[in-house]
């Protein structure tokens, strides 16, 4: 269980979590960000983390898994505590306007206010069937230290740009690394498609998993060629299952701020219709609504500022001019 007393609690680390925690940082305040994955970049990440995004300013391309490392690195500038894996579960709003927040990790954070920026929800991955024992015990389906593939015999599976970015990943990580797919195409980008072609990586197709061999861990895979019923045993000791996400908006939906549908309406400071808890991203809607990475950083920016602004009346919600 961990604890946190700070100002403000965001929740969710897509790209409007990420920067709001940066002008929180600007601002001085004391923050505590959450996010269901065990990874940042919300969306960027969990469906297209090699995609390049050519609308966001300052870069004239970006892959997303860049665009999150560089929000990252911004945000770190002031030292802020994400709590990766948390889903924020538990809503309560005291007499005195301050909050309670708890998460399924038994984090609880007391804070002066809060920023919702989940986005479309949270995204649970998309389960490979039959693996359920193996979780937690060799089959991942997001990871957050790359070393723990080090030295392994690695099964990706999923035919989109995150399987073929995991294993270019982790091909000069892992012992070895076998990517299979249950369609004979894949639906990647055509640059890391290619790399991916020209790389180590052993690549299957029209395959899928039969069933998975191991008493305490994985210690092989058996895999079946979905067009001629062929079996085949590889030795596999971890499995990295790409096969994407369902987002909901999850328990975010019971709190007592008003809802129109899955989204949050707001008023122009961003703020929803429960003094001191704002919103940004996705999840808002107002009129002239885009959802985009560039909208989800402005309503961050105004989320943020006028949080600080909420927390103490005698400042300003401008908050003048960023300096070296
Ligand atoms: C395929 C695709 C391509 C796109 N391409 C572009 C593009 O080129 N340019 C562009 O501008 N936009 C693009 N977008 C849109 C862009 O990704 C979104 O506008 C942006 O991600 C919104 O950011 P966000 O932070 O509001 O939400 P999200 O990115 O959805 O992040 C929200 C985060 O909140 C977390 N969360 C939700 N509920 C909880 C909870 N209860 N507890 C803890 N965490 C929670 C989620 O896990 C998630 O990580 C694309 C979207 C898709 C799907």
């Amino acid at each position: 269980m961990s604890e946190h007393q700070v100002d403000v609690a965001i929740v969710g680390a897509g790209p409007a979590g990420l920067y709001a925690a940066t002008y929180c940082g600007f601002r001085g305040l004391s923050m505590v960000g959450m996010d269901s994955l065990t990874e940042p970049g919300g969306q960027i990440t969990a469906l297209y983390p090699e995609k390049e995004i050519h609308d966001v300013a300052g870069f004239p391309a970006v892959t997303g898994r860049e665009l999150v490392r560089q929000c990252m690195k911004q945000a770190s500038a002031h030292e802020p505590t994400f709590l990766l894996g948390h889903v924020a579960e538990g809503f309560t709003r005291h007499d005195d306007g301050t909050f309670t927040l708890t998460t399924d990790q038994d984090a609880v954070i007391d804070t002066r206010a809060v920023i919702i920026a989940v986005g479309l929800g949270r995204f649970t991955p998309r389960r490979l069937p039959g693996t359920e024992a193996y979780e937690g015990r060799g089959l991942d389906y997001l990871v957050h230290d790359l070393d723990t593939m080090r030295d392994e015999d690695l099964l990706v599976v999923g035919g989109g740009d995150s399987a073929v970015d995991w294993a270019l990943t982790f091909e000069p990580i892992a012992r070895s690394v076998t990517l299979i797919h249950r369609r004979d195409a894949f639906r990647a980008h055509e640059g890391p498609l290619a790399r991916l072609m020209e790389s180590s990586v052993e690549v299957l197709t029209s395959t899928e998993v039969a069933e998975v061999h191991g008493e305490d861990g994985i210690e092989a895979v058996e895999v079946v060629d979905n067009r001629t019923d062929e079996r085949r045993v590889l030795k596999i000791t971890r499995i990295l299952a790409a096969l994407g996400f369902h987002a909901n908006l999850g328990p975010v939906a019971d709190w007592p701020i008003n809802l129109e549908g899955r989204q949050l309406p707001v008023n122009r400071r961003m703020e929803t219709d429960v003094p001191g808890v704002f919103a940004a991203g996705d999840i808002t809607i107002y009129d002239g609504k885009l959802k985009l990475v560039s909208v989800s950083f402005g309503e961050a920016v105004v989320a943020a500022n006028h949080v600080a602004a909420y927390l103490d009346p005698s400042v300003r919600a401008f908050p003048g001019y960023s300096n070296a």
